[in-house]
């Protein structure tokens, strides 16, 4: 346990578009925002190379540089960024109390959560290899897909993400092999045959993925393998894209807040506003269409201006 207590106007959990965006707004709200970055400073988009489509970059920039680039601008008026990792919360009473790293207390006016998700992986060691080397690996079609132009890649999965995104990629590549790990797929009908009936789509049922094959730098192709025949093979391709679902990093939520069945926190409609009062959420952590640094930061922004009004109405007098 900690010694003191500190007391925080605004609390903002997580470091990606969405975080930093609330911290300017904030910030720029006199709020004193403390913003503690989490394990991943910077979240999902600094595994991402290049960021082409924010708008207001012509050239496109890293994913990592955008973060610093938004931490830059939130710490210029005045957030207090910090490293930690909030472990516990406990949002039962009128003061919103967090702990960070297990140890430190903090009691906090308004809470914003922006602690994203997670995008699932195979967790193959070649995946993770050219992953992180930039290589090819990507769980975001509408992020890299224009990086594979009339090439050849993979995608994994059978959902309507997974649907959504071969689609997305069919438009861009010249042919997108799907790996479909059951003889059906989990995606609605209508995602599923729209990518039945897309030509350069070609669907492989019961088959998963032995490995990711590449020169060391760059993804060159994809071992598979059928598991009712046990047959081995080599599709030729440069990207393989994961599509097989996200995490919204929620866990130490769920006690206080109402979560829908995978996880996603449910927001009051058209506001940031959670079923607690003074904690707002932004980001993936509620939004499991959307998805992009661009609807994040617009998330962000209306959970500081959420936050600021609910400040402003508890502390405005009340009237005889
Ligand atoms: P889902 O959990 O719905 O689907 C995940 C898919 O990945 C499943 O087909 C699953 O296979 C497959 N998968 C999981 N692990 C592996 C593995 N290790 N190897 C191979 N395949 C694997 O996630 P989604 O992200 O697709 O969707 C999440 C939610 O968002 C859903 O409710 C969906 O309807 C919704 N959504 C809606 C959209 C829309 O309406 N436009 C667009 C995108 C998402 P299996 O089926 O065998 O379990």
């Amino acid at each position: 346990m900690s010694d003191t207590i500190e007391k925080v106007k605004c609390l903002i959990i997580g470091s990606g578009p969405a975080g930093y965006t609330a911290a300017i707004y904030a910030a720029r709200a006199n709020m004193a925002p403390v913003l503690y970055q989490g394990t991943q400073p910077g979240g999902q988009l600094t595994t991402t190379n290049e960021v082409e489509n924010f708008p207001g970059y012509p050239e496109g920039i890293t994913g990592p540089e955008m973060m610093m680039e938004l931490q830059k601008q939130a710490s210029r008026f005045g957030t207090d960024v910090r490293d930690g990792w909030i472990t516990r919360v406990d949002f039962s009473g009128d003061v919103h109390r967090v702990w960070v790293n297990d140890h430190k207390e903090i009691h906090c006016d308004t809470v914003i959560i922006s602690t994203g998700a997670s995008a699932k992986y195979l967790g193959l060691v070649s995946e993770q290899k050219y992953l992180k080397l930039g290589g090819g690996v990507s769980a975001c079609a509408v992020c890299d897909g224009f990086f594979y132009r009339n090439q050849e890649v993979v995608i994994v999965g059978a959902g309507d993400s997974a649907c959504e995104e071969a689609h997305y990629l069919s438009k861009l590549c010249s042919k997108v092999t799907m790996l479909v790990r059951r003889d059906v797929f989990r995606a609605s009908k209508i995602m599923a045959n729209r990518v039945k009936n897309t030509k350069n789509i070609e669907i492989l049922f019961n088959t998963e993925t032995e490995e990711v094959l590449g020169d060391g730098q760059v993804v060159t192709g994809v071992k598979v393998k059928n598991n009712v025949t046990g047959e081995l093979t080599t599709i030729p391709a440069t990207g393989f894209f994961v599509a097989i679902g996200h995490k919204p990093n929620t866990d130490i939520f769920k006690e206080y807040l109402e979560l829908d069945e995978t996880g996603y926190i449910i927001n009051q409609p058209g506001t940031s506003k959670t079923n607690v009062e003074g904690v707002f959420v932004s980001g993936d952590a509620a939004d499991h269409v959307y998805r992009q640094a661009i609807t994040a930061a617009g998330t962000g922004c209306m959970a500081a201006l959420d936050a600021e009004r609910y400040l402003a109405a508890k502390e405005a007098p009340v009237e005889a």
